[in-house]
């Protein structure tokens, strides 16, 4: 349950800036398709709000992907008709039943799922092979995809043309060469295969940061996760760089502004103590929201459009912040935590994280408001 009544702590979701965001990755690679990646509650902002905002005639996304079935159905009885793909594939021989039923895609990564299809008969299902060029977690070593890829060919549970895809590790560092390594050896695969139907590499990473190294050709898909909410996947770069607009802006406000002693310690643990005579606000946010536990002294909040810092811990309800730079601040004033003003990207940084763990730590009892302008 959210404390929605009294308590102002808010997700405001911006669905133009997620419509803008996935257009973005359309201009970065021409005449692709995108699978938005709404895995996870849609990194946290509600996966079939999300998924209803793209689903807009001409400019929407032209598939989801999404990590288990259980979330793949909440999007089906949400009345979501585009093709999903099963990141994570199935476990099971049932789950088949449950792929049929509600025609889902799932990611063929192993030899026991290779096994499940070989031994059931029913009707065809939409598969995609995964290779491993070097994320190591997932997938076919590429010497042993191209047998992986026959043995799928050979059966009739399996949709044909089979689809094709593989994961790229290092993609967030651009100077990392590895990055190419991986689409070449996909590249060559495909090739060697004679394959031409649809395939897919790249992540957010490998859609802003090396389009030109993968195969341009018919029929690629991207795969746009955090780019589509706003947040840079490179690691030094912000979300405003690659003309990205935040999607979540993360809000509450302050309920005390106190004034303490040169000396007096606040919070627990009393890490911050006061550098002279002080106002100090106290914020309604806290690691029971999501804010991170870990954001240490120093980190920025924006009051009154005005960017003052945490002192001492975080707690589970409430923040503490220095208020000399913004004097007039009072009971009641908004403060943004993230997002439209504040890049997400600073917070993370700040905290010891990334952007996508803490859009995806956000808890339910924070009110998420959903706009479209
Ligand atoms: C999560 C995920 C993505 C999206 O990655 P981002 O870095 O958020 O763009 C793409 N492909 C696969 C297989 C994933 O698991």
């Amino acid at each position: 349950m959210n404390c929605g009544l009294s308590r102002t702590t808010r997700a405001t979701i911006n669905l133009s800036n997620l419509k803008h965001n996935l257009s973005i990755a359309r201009q970065n690679v021409a005449d692709a398709h995108c699978m938005a990646i709404i895995k996870a509650n849609g990194y946290g902002h509600g996966m079939v709000p999300i998924a209803q905002a793209l689903s807009d005639n001409g400019s929407g996304a032209d598939a989801f992907g999404v990590a288990c079935l259980e979330e793949a159905i909440s999007l089906r009885e949400a009345g979501i008709a585009q093709r999903i793909v099963l990141l994570e594939g199935f476990i099971r021989a049932d789950d088949l039943n449950f792929i049929r039923g509600y025609n889902l895609e799932p990611v063929i990564h192993s030899h026991h799922q290779l096994e499940i299809l070989e031994a059931d008969n029913g009707k065809p299902v939409q598969c995609w092979l995964k290779v491993d060029t070097g994320m190591h977690r997932l997938g076919f070593p590429v010497n042993e995809a191209k047998d992986a890829y026959q043995r799928l060919m050979n059966c009739e549970s399996v949709a044909k043309p089979l689809h094709m895809m593989t994961h790229l590790a290092n993609a967030d560092d651009r100077d990392d060469m590895f990055t190419q390594q991986q689409c070449i050896q996909f590249k060559q695969l495909v090739d060697e295969l004679g394959f031409d139907d649809e395939k897919s590499i790249a992540n957010s990473a490998g859609i802003l940061g090396w389009n030109q190294l993968c195969p341009n050709s018919h029929g690629q898909w991207l795969r746009p996760g955090i780019m589509l909410y706003g947040v840079s996947p490179f690691i030094d770069s912000h979300a405003e760089d690659h003309k990205l607009k935040p999607v979540m802006t993360l809000s509450s406000e302050l309920i005390a502004v106190n004034h303490y002693k040169k000396g007096d310690a606040v919070g627990y643990g009393g890490i911050y103590q006061c550098e002279e005579d002080m106002p100090i606000g106290v914020v309604a946010i806290g690691y029971g929201d999501g804010y991170p536990r870990h954001a240490a002294s120093g980190t920025p909040v924006l009051i009154n459009n005005k960017e003052v810092t945490i002192v001492g811990r975080v707690s589970m309800d409430m923040i503490t912040v220095d208020l000399r730079e913004c004097a007039d601040a009072k009971a009641g004033d908004e403060v943004i935590l993230w997002g439209e003003g504040l890049p997400i990207e600073d917070i993370a940084d700040s905290a010891g994280t990334i952007g996508y763990e803490l859009l995806c730590g956000v808890t339910t009892r924070v009110n998420f408001v959903y706009k479209d302008e």
